[in-house]
């Protein structure tokens, strides 16, 4: 059994799936499982981390942690890591979680093995397996030497979170002190879109090139509203201005890993197969048999996008209204 800690992340007042996913692996295995949470004014999430298997919750709030910043989130959570001393400490790999855990780690003076696809827990010990080469292959990661084994983990990468109302935590609420800050954030801007982000989906419809213009995208957008999914792109795509870069996948764009991904039109090159090779089950739409994106797929259908997305969101459409 492990003494585990995993820095939450939340957002408007809600708290990632990619958290659940933690706390729910690390209490599944039987460890000691804390959390920690920063932020301003979420008080009830902190309860909410208890029913996915947090024993232990280290709520810190201040008007300075309403947005995160690595300065100030990294102070408060040093502090906690340093009394506590776990044995592993494990985040999310989202953009603040890549963001904060190599911070996180260089002060601890440990390594860090950051993308983890997978990972067990063996004893006080987690071995990970995290994509190298732009995911051409993986290798299997083990911490040597004293102190925590720190890991950052890719969203949907861990199966299903668990909730249990039944399960509560203690929760022990710190006010921060943070002193003078080189860092604030002042205006946040965001992006108007009701769909959910391409990383926490559990579906991804993704197009390319070959969907020509904007308009075209809500192709994809009708299939994704009957399937609950997340719309993303191709770098060739977000390029040409069909869709905003927040929707890239690929190597410089979003790394996904949901449970379906249906890229339409995307011929797989190796930098968009980075973003998307280790979905749980993929689909490529293509005119081209040869196209790379096929050998990657599991299910691969030869034929225009622009024929074959409104016949499949007809198929489901109907099976969704048989099941409701
Ligand atoms: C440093 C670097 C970083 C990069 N990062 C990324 C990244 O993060 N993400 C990313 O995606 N790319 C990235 N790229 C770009 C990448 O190399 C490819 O250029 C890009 O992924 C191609 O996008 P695409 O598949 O939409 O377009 P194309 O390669 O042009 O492919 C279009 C595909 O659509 C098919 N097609 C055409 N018409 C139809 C139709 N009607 N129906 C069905 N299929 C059709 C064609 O057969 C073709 O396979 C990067 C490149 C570099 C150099």
């Amino acid at each position: 059994m492990a003494k585990v800690i995993i820095i939450a992340e939340q957002r408007d007042g809600r708290l990632k799936k990619s958290t659940f996913e933690l706390l729910s692996a690390s209490s599944a295995a039987g460890n000691e499982t804390q959390a920690i949470l920063l932020g301003d004014g979420i008080t009830d999430l902190a309860k909410e981390l208890g029913h996915y298997g947090a024993q232990t919750v280290h709520l810190i709030q201040n008007p300075a942690l309403k947005f995160y910043t690595a300065e100030a989130y990294s102070i408060e959570i040093i502090k906690i890591l340093k009394s506590k001393n776990p044995d592993i400490i494990l985040a999310s790999h989202t953009p603040s979680g890549r963001d904060l855990l190599p911070r996180i780690a260089a002060q601890l003076g440990v390594g860090l093995a950051s993308d983890c696809t997978q990972l067990s827990f063996e004893g006080n010990k987690i071995k990970v397996r995290r994509p190298v080469y732009a995911g051409k292959a993986t290798v299997e990661v083990e911490f040597i030497g004293p102190g925590p084994q720190v890991a950052t983990v890719r969203p949907n990468a861990l199966g299903g979170a668990k909730l249990n109302t039944n399960q509560t935590a203690e929760i022990i609420s710190i006010t921060a002190s943070l002193g003078t800050l080189k860092t604030k954030v002042t205006d946040v801007v965001r992006g108007v879109s009701g769909r959910p982000d391409v990383t926490e989906a559990a579906i991804v419809v993704s197009g390319g090139r070959s969907l020509k213009n904007a308009e075209n995208f809500k192709l994809l957008e009708e299939m994704g509203d009957v399937l609950g999914a997340a719309v993303g792109a191709s770098r060739a795509a977000v390029d040409a201005g069909f869709r905003p870069h927040r929707d890239q996948v690929g190597q410089t764009g979003k790394v996904v890993s949901p449970t379906l991904y249906i890229a339409c039109g995307i011929s797989g090159a190796i930098q968009h197969l980075a973003g998307m090779r280790t979905s749980k089950v993929i689909v490529a739409i293509n005119l081209d048999p040869e196209a790379p994106i096929f050998q990657i797929a599991d299910y691969g259908i030869v034929g225009d996008l622009f024929l074959i997305v409104p016949l499949l969101k007809d198929e489901f459409k109907k099976i969704k209204d048989e099941h409701n």
